[in-house]
């Protein structure tokens, strides 16, 4: 028994490769050698190399005694918010880059709701001096005017998804199109542990890091490797997939995942899909997702673009379906009052993702010897005008 993907992709009963039979060569490329190439001593070498020299791990595991004091529990926080680029996706992009390379592709495209993947992928193209096209629902293109400047900056092409609801899910439709346009050149970068079969495994593999540096650096603070808690915000799940990673299978670790209410999970407003979702297909994976009776995909609603997605990777699907995980939601409100808690118990200003996690130990209580580990998912720069409105600043 175990957490973990078997060798189709599937946890339990989520996960797999449902895709149009024209990017099956694509997928099944990609699927046949992930596992041998990440395994080569070479990539090995490279991936660790730069995320100590570029993106600057390991992050520090702090210990937040004011946080820890407040709630009475010892709070640590795994601070990806220090990461180059402010999160922990450039953890992933980094390494399908690498990916991509020893694949012989010499084209990258990515879909971006919010922005944060696309800047990410347009810095490790960046890095690598190889071409990346970013496809974006028009709608965030304009919400989200400095990520896009970011990315242009970075040298990348934003190309609009002019079609529907003109958001993610029309930008991913665009990005497939493009994938089964140009099957032999280019890599589809997917931001989270999402799509078909090979994706969510392998974005887990890269973001595992988080979990695999938790172990010593906790060993060093509390003579342990395992926490009695993990605890993440949960989009699409690479965060949280990263943080529980090596403690899947360890039954002693307690695994909470926080999902984003935003106005309320019955307020018709919200993106709380564990709670609202049915098993459906989205992006290529059986998971549950928010969808109407006839099966449409419902547009979700929350505060953080981020946590803004209507599905959830297929681990966390099967952690929801076998009660492997306590999966909890916060609204906005509660959210951003966590957030500016941090900042003021703490120092540290958090992405508003981040502080649905935060938010948890208000209603949520632990143990006073109890060990959480929270992932701090990100940094809060790119939100500041979401606080200054919320808080009059
Ligand atoms: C994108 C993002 C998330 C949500 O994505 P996951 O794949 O669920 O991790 C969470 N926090 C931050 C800071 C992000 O940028």
């Amino acid at each position: 028994m175990t957490y973990q993907a078997d060798e189709k992709g599937y946890y339990g009963e989520f996960g797999g490769a449902y895709i149009p039979e024209m990017l099956y060569p694509n997928v099944e490329e990609l699927r046949q050698q992930y596992i041998q190439i990440m395994q080569e001593e070479s990539f090995q070498k490279e991936f660790k190399d730069l995320l100590k020299d570029y993106v600057g791990r390991p992050t520090p595991l702090y210990f937040a005694s004011r946080l820890s004091e407040k709630y009475n529990t010892k709070i640590y926080l795994k601070r990806e918010d220090l990461c180059h680029t402010g999160a922990h996706k450039v953890n992933n992009t980094i390494g399908q880059i690498l990916m991509a390379k020893r694949l012989g592709k010499n084209r990258i495209i990515a879909e971006t709701g919010a922005g944060q993947h696309g800047v990410a992928t347009a810095t490790v193209c960046a890095l690598m001096g190889i071409e990346c096209i970013v496809y974006m629902g028009e709608i965030d293109i304009d919400r989200q005017a400095p990520n896009v400047a970011r990315m242009k900056l970075l040298g990348a092409t934003v190309i609009p998804a002019k079609s529907g609801s003109r958001t993610l899910k029309d930008a991913t439709n665009e990005a497939i199109r493009d994938w089964i346009n140009h099957p032999v050149d280019t890599h589809y970068i997917i931001g989270s542990v999402v799509g078909p079969h090979p994706y969510p495994d392998m974005v887990a593999r890269f973001q595992s890091v988080i979990s695999e540096e938790i172990k010593s650096q906790l060993l060093e603070k509390e003579g342990r490797e395992a926490p009695d808690y993990v605890v993440a915000c949960v989009g699409g799940g690479s965060n949280a997939a990263g943080i529980y990673y090596h403690y899947l299978d360890n039954p002693e670790v307690g695994i909470i995942a926080v999902e984003a209410a935003g106005k309320g999970v019955l307020s018709g407003e919200s993106a709380a899909t564990s709670a609202l979702g049915k098993e459906g297909i989205i992006h290529g994976s059986k998971t549950l997702l928010m969808q109407t009776q006839d099966g449409q995909i419902t547009e979700p609603y929350s505060i953080s673009a981020g946590l803004d997605y209507p599905g959830i990777g297929p681990m966390h699907a099967n952690l929801y379906r076998t009660g492997r995980a306590e999966f909890i939601s916060i609204t906005d409100e509660d959210a951003m009052k966590a957030g500016q808690e941090l900042a003021r118990l703490e120092g540290i200003i958090p992405a508003i993702e981040t502080s649905h996690a935060l938010a948890i130990f208000e209603d949520r209580k632990f143990k006073k010897d109890d060990i959480v580990v929270l992932n701090l998912s990100g940094r809060g720069d790119k939100d500041l005008s979401t606080y200054i409105d919320y808080f009059n600043l």
